[in-house]
């Protein structure tokens, strides 16, 4: 079995793994919007690297998207307060009071966008958030825009839902971002949403003020289409990138955007699962109620550690980036020194995304082409043990991503290995 998907994301049989499909025995027989996505293939790489090290091979991931540091302390000793304290039940379907007032604060603070509680959607993670708006609002025949390179999550919710994802692709020469042109080509009386991730997984690319205002002046006009700014990686950013986010820019869109953030990345709370939302009261009611028929509420525990979180010291956060910066910086000097690879520097999160166009067609010492970036990421994890993410994953080729979430010796094994392959290359 090999992990890497070969033609376009998120479609049926992509050969990348074991989607279930009908089987013989007839008690089992899979709904088509189980049949019609793939797992994430950023997750599926991730775990093959896990299982390969496992079975002796010393593999260096890089497909993870989540920091190397640990929780800071002080989350960590709110969470076990909470479970002394007694907050070890079901709560609200959608979030206790006390975090929505720290969200609700967040917000004014950071981003000076005022909320009510009603306006607010906890959930167990950003992407169960996302999933509960997408679900609520996506059927048959609805299409939701998104810009491509995209992270693996977009499409396959909005095709778990039933909708058409619509890819606006941007290439390495249009700085991988869209446009106010290519956005106003896309959008059609069926669109739904239009997403927006800024900074970008998987290309780190932000979109400044100007930028968001250019989208924005797009959409206002199609009455119909709602926004969902996600802003997972608001807090890493690098070389002064200024982050803007769409609701702040555009208050008289209020009631038609969602804006998607989390503790996640930011805290170094990945196994947390918390994510929150703000969006307009009715879009945050048919949240709820999917939400009470799916997990009942996001984890008690994990929502008390997220108000220590969102409230307490951040200087943690400033650290976190200073190292994500240096390790940035080596990332984009060892690749951009490999002949066949170019990769532009992204303004935050904790990916590059390399253009590998120059190595399509070179061949490996064992004689096998590289035609496609799959090709060239089961090079890397068969001649060098590292294991990156395709560019086909993300809807934008020939490239792959790094996630340079790694400790600093592992990153720089990583790099050397990746040089070698290269090297190899004829
Ligand atoms: N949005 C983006 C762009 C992401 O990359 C991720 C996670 O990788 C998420 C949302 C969801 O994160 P979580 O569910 O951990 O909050």
């Amino acid at each position: 079995m090999t992990p890497f998907p070969r033609r376009v994301p998120c479609g049926t049989s992509d050969g990348m793994s074991d989607s279930p499909k009908n089987v013989d025995t007839p008690a089992i027989r899979f709904a088509d919007r189980v049949n019609r996505i793939a797992p994430s293939p950023t997750v599926a790489i991730s775990s093959l690297a896990l299982d390969l090290r496992a079975a002796g091979r010393d593999v260096i991931g890089l497909a993870t998207g989540e920091p190397d540091f640990p929780t800071p302390p002080h989350v960590c000793d709110a969470a076990m307060r909470a479970i002394r304290d007694g907050h070890t039940r079901y709560t609200q379907v959608d979030g206790i009071p006390e975090l929505k007032a720290a969200i609700i604060r967040k917000f004014e603070r950071e981003n000076g966008i005022t909320f009510t509680p009603e306006n607010i959607s906890v959930g167990t993670g950003g992407k169960q958030v996302l999933f509960n708006a997408l679900m609520a609002t996506v059927q048959e025949g609805d299409e939701v825009v998104i810009p491509a390179p995209y992270w693996v999550s977009f499409a396959g919710i909005v095709e778990v839902a039933g909708g058409t994802p619509v890819y606006v692709t941007s290439g390495f020469a249009d700085g991988l971002k869209m446009t106010a042109d290519s956005l106003a080509a896309a959008i059609t009386p069926r669109t739904r949403w239009v997403i927006i991730n800024s900074p970008s997984n998987p290309t780190g690319m932000g979109y400044s003020a100007a930028e968001l205002r250019a989208l924005a002046d797009v959409i206002r006009p199609h009455e119909q289409v709602m926004v969902i700014s996600d802003d997972l990686y608001e807090h890493l950013t690098y070389d002064g990138f200024a982050f803007h986010t769409l609701a702040a820019l555009a208050p008289d869109m209020a009631g038609r955007i969602l804006t998607l953030n989390g503790v996640s990345k930011s805290y170094c709370m990945t196994g947390w699962r918390i994510g929150f939302a703000a969006a307009p009261a009715p879009l945050v009611r048919a949240m709820a109620k999917l939400q009470s028929q799916s997990t009942s509420c996001p984890n008690s525990i994990a929502q008390h550690a997220a108000i220590a979180a969102l409230d307490g010291p951040t200087d943690f956060i400033a650290d976190n980036n200073a190292a994500f910066a240096r390790r940035r910086g080596r990332v984009l000097a060892a690749l951009n020194a490999m002949e066949g690879i170019s990769c532009p520097a992204p303004d935050g999160a904790f990916y590059v995304f390399a253009d590998i166009s120059g190595l399509i067609g070179k061949k490996r010492p064992d004689g096998k082409v590289i035609e496609t970036d799959s090709d060239f990421a089961a090079a890397l994890l068969e001649q060098g043990d590292v294991a990156v993410v395709p560019g086909v994953a993300f809807g934008l080729s020939p490239a792959f991503r790094i996630s340079f979430a790694t400790a600093d010796d592992a990153l720089d094994t990583a790099l050397d290995r990746i040089a070698s392959v290269v090297a190899s290359l004829v």
